[in-house]
């Protein structure tokens, strides 16, 4: 019944994470409260790692993207792995530099990125700053030339490829405000331009379909479609690319409606196809680089609140409100998200009522789920909502004034604070 591993219910009856009673967590160190087991996250990046060494002749790199879920910790989990990371702003890109994460394993990525933050990216030395679209181009190529550097870059291609999943999360097809476009002939244009640039050295090519992906046709399809331009280029340029980022994207299980892959599974299949079209087309296999977010910290979360208020309306329905909401997990505002929640201090009983779950902004599209199956609830009651180690703590904000909640790391029985809660200081902390 609970997904994933890392949750148990003890003998009394009380959702385990890692180990840890929940109950006690929230006890310990209060609601809301985001939870993380750490083995999950170190285990998924291991498992990419391995998938990657075990279907590519030449190797590759599994760069977390940590607009997924950003903060201190998360990066020197992932730095110790060996593993890379993807950065989209300054803000992540100097979070990952306040722990010394090695700059040749940094991505940069982002479709307008500012003068200060290709500055910073090349200050660092970050390892590859992924080109957008041309006016970028054009712009760090003088950035460059003027810091007497040189920049490795990879180009950002819009594959034209349409993956099942939400409008907003899907990037790959022809109409994104992502990439530079392949079917019109640009992204041949762009890969030409950044040969001949002063400051640049195209390293390689990027594509990212989009997120929450279950499918492994479009990976596949995205693959293909990659490798052949690697082909044209090197028809028309003479210049042989080794170096391919294939983006992130893989889906996880939020409800058990959901049944993604193995995360090795997509890799085999989607290297099956890559190594024999390489072949085919008499080119080296490249480099792979692949960026997972969602998939190593969403399983690895979950986040505890409080049960404030209950509402009946007969006939209607019956609003359960907690002491978060949209303010630290906004996707089901945002994109209607399913999620599964347990009554974590009554774990071990029936899910047979259907509750709304309310935050508490001002605001009525500040729901976490619609009429879902719980355990009878009563106020103090501790709600666990589970999967949400990804784009809730990292899509927080402080509206209505509410502080973000703590994130707390459990390991084998163990937690440890690894972000404070906000204060009501830290609010005000820039107001004049
Ligand atoms: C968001 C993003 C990812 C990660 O996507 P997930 O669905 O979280 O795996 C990887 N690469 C790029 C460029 C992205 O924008």
């Amino acid at each position: 019944m609970l997904y994933p591993e890392t949750l148990n219910v003890n003998e009394h009856g009380h959702l385990t994470i890692g180990g840890c009673d929940t109950v006690e967590l929230a006890n310990r160190y209060g609601t809301p409260l985001y939870v993380m087991d750490e083995n999950v996250i170190r285990k998924a990046l291991r498992d990419y790692k391995k998938s990657i060494d075990e279907n590519y002749q030449n190797g590759g790199m599994v760069a977390y993207a940590s607009k997924a879920c950003c903060f201190k910790e998360i990066c020197r989990i992932v730095m110790q792995e060996g593993c890379g990371i993807d950065v989209v702003s300054g803000g992540e890109l100097y979070t990952a530099m306040q722990v010394g994460f090695p700059a040749e394993r940094i991505y940069f990525h982002g479709n307008n990125k500012t003068v200060a933050e290709l500055r910073m990216a090349l200050d660092y030395g970050v390892g590859r700053i992924v080109v957008d679209n041309i006016t970028e181009l054009h712009l760090l190529s003088e950035i460059a030339a003027s810091m007497e550097k040189t920049a490795d870059i990879y180009l950002r291609i819009t594959p034209g490829i349409e993956a099942h999943t939400h409008d907003f999360i899907k990037t790959g097809q022809i109409d994104s405000k992502f990439g530079i476009t392949l079917e019109n002939g640009d992204a041949l244009n762009a890969v030409k331009t950044a040969t001949e640039l002063i400051g640049i050295s195209l390293k390689g090519l990027h594509c990212h379909i989009g997120s929450q992906i279950f499918d492994e046709q479009p990976f596949i399809h995205a693959a293909e479609v990659m490798l052949n331009f690697i082909a044209q280029i090197r028809e028309q340029t003479g210049v042989v690319l080794n170096e391919l980022n294939l983006g992130g994207g893989f889906g996880v299980r939020y409800t058990d409606k959901d049944s993604p892959k193995e995360y090795s599974e997509y890799m085999r299949l989607v290297s099956a196809v890559l190594n024999e079209k390489a072949e085919k087309l008499n080119l080296p296999v490249p480099y792979i680089v692949i960026e997972p977010g969602r998939s190593i910290v969403a399983p690895a979360g979950i986040t505890l609140y409080t049960v404030g208020s209950i509402k009946e309306i007969p006939g209607i329905r019956s609003y359960l409100s907690i002491d978060g909401g949209m303010t630290d997990n906004p996707r089901y505002a945002l994109y209607k998200s399913p999620y599964t929640a347990v009554v974590a201090n009554k774990a071990d009983r029936p899910a047979d009522c259907v509750y709304t779950i309310a935050g508490r902004c001002c605001e009525s599209g500040d729901l976490i789920q619609e009429n879902i199956k719980l355990q009878r609830c009563q106020r103090g009651d501790i709600l666990a909502v589970l999967t949400t180690g990804a784009y809730n703590y990292s899509m927080s904000s402080n509206y209505n004034r509410i502080p973000r909640p703590a994130v707390v790391m459990v390991r084998d029985g163990v937690s440890r604070i690894v972000v404070k809660a906000e204060s009501y200081e830290d609010l005000v902390r820039n107001d004049i």
